[in-house]
């Protein structure tokens, strides 16, 4: 057991944090006000290898694993968690092509997304399919050399400016076991956005709806075999969700270390703030609970690179732990600032706004207990 990163790892970390610093967190608040997609921060992110950073090297990844992944999501979202949040789902798209693809896919796509010359967006959720993801509708019907798409996907992150999408489609009546995970490119016939949605956070990226209507897609292009594309979901997101994690935790040591900094010179009574102890003991708190939640999501992501039978459920289990700590530690950081908490200039009511999300998306806290809950049950 190893609870320190080691020397290449602490300085994959160095060098993220340095981004998130210089890169990131200077711009945040502006992006999120404007409603920015920082794209081309995004390239440069890439320009350092975190384009692909658990992807294979012959096609342009960076051949890391799970516990640097964790380590760099943690680092960037320090800057904004909502562009590291998109990172993480790029990443996410590209592993699925790198581990599931053909290798001319693989040849094909994964060069130009690693540079984030092109950038990629997962398609599960629908209208009708959320938590049930395994009941999507929209279908997939082989034509010839091709599969023909048609149905309408929901809150896809980065779509309209992504070029490649990585989606999910029924190509059988057999429920989870009916679905094919297919790569779709941006410019082809029949395939469009929705607006860009009015969010509470993570606004320095677009949610949009995607349309698929008669897209013709060449068989070439599916990931894996055949009715297949449920499992194949799910695996990308058993990574999504440790890198999620990261994003939360990473938005949560920034408020954290805002709100050391905060109260070392804001006075009430004649005192600095951290001169009463009921402050100092929420303070000890927060701490305490960055490290547990940091702790946890580093065991995860070993089990996750070691392919542990238990990986899936310890990645559930660090999605529901570290995004519901993390979001309390926002919030609380927030509070210890006062009324300046809540006024944007002070980063604290973006950071708030942009951990929310986590606990809904890339499967809800509930259906990560659900998850966690049929490994116990099932031995019963
Ligand atoms: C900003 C944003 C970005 C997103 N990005 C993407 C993306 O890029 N790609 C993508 O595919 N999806 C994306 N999503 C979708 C997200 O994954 C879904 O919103 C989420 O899975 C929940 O689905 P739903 O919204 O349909 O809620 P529902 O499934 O309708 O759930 C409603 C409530 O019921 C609870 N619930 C449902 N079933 C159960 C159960 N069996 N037991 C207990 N509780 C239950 C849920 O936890 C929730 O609280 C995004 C969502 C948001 C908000």
């Amino acid at each position: 057991m190893d609870f320190h990163p080691n020397e290449e790892q602490g300085a994959i970390r160095e060098m993220a944090e340095g981004f998130a610093a210089e890169e990131l967190a200077p711009f945040a608040i502006e992006w999120d006000q404007a409603k920015h997609f920082p794209v081309e921060t995004l390239r440069k992110a890439a320009s350092l290898g975190l384009g692909a950073i658990y992807t294979r090297d012959d096609v342009g990844g960076s051949g890391l694993g799970r516990q640097e992944a964790v380590l760099v999501f943690e680092a960037l979202a320090k800057g904004c968690p909502s562009v590291a949040a998109y990172l993480s789902i790029h990443n996410m798209c590209v592993w699925m092509i790198d581990r599931f693809g053909a290798d001319a896919l693989r040849q094909t796509y994964i060069p130009r997304l690693a540079s984030m010359e092109h950038l990629a967006s997962y398609c599960l959720t629908e209208p009708g399919a959320g938590s049930d993801a395994g009941a999507l509708r929209t279908r997939a019907v082989r034509d010839g050399d091709d599969y023909v798409l048609t149905g309408e996907k929901q809150f896809i992150s980065g779509a309209g400016s992504s070029d490649i999408y990585v989606v999910m489609a029924r190509t059988s009546d057999a429920g989870a076991r009916g679905i094919s995970a297919f790569v779709v490119e941006k410019n082809t016939a029949g395939l469009s956005f929705g607006a860009n949605e009015k969010k509470m956070g993570w606004n320095a990226q677009p949610t949009r709806t995607v349309t698929f209507d008669g897209v013709r897609v060449p068989a070439a292009n599916m990931l894996g075999e055949e009715n297949k594309g449920f499992n194949i979901a799910m695996a990308g997101l058993d990574g999504g969700r440790l890198n999620i994690a990261a994003c939360s935790l990473g938005g949560a040591q920034a408020a954290f270390e805002k709100a050391v900094e905060y109260m070392a010179t804001r006075k009430a009574f004649g005192a600095a703030l951290n001169e009463f102890q009921a402050l100092q003991f929420r303070l000890a708190d927060m701490a305490t609970e960055l490290e547990v939640a940091r702790t946890f999501l580093w065991r995860a992501a070993t089990a996750l690179d070691a392919k542990t039978p238990d990986a899936t459920r310890l990645c559930a289990m660090a999605k529901r732990f570290v995004t519901d700590a993390s979001f309390e530690i926002a919030n609380q950081a927030l509070q210890l600032h006062g009324g300046y908490g809540y006024l944007a200039d002070y980063g604290l009511e973006k950071i708030v706004r942009d951990l929310r999300v986590h606990q809904i998306l890339e499967g809800t806290n509930e259906i990560m207990r659900v998850i966690i809950a049929r490994g116990i049950t099932a031995k019963t």
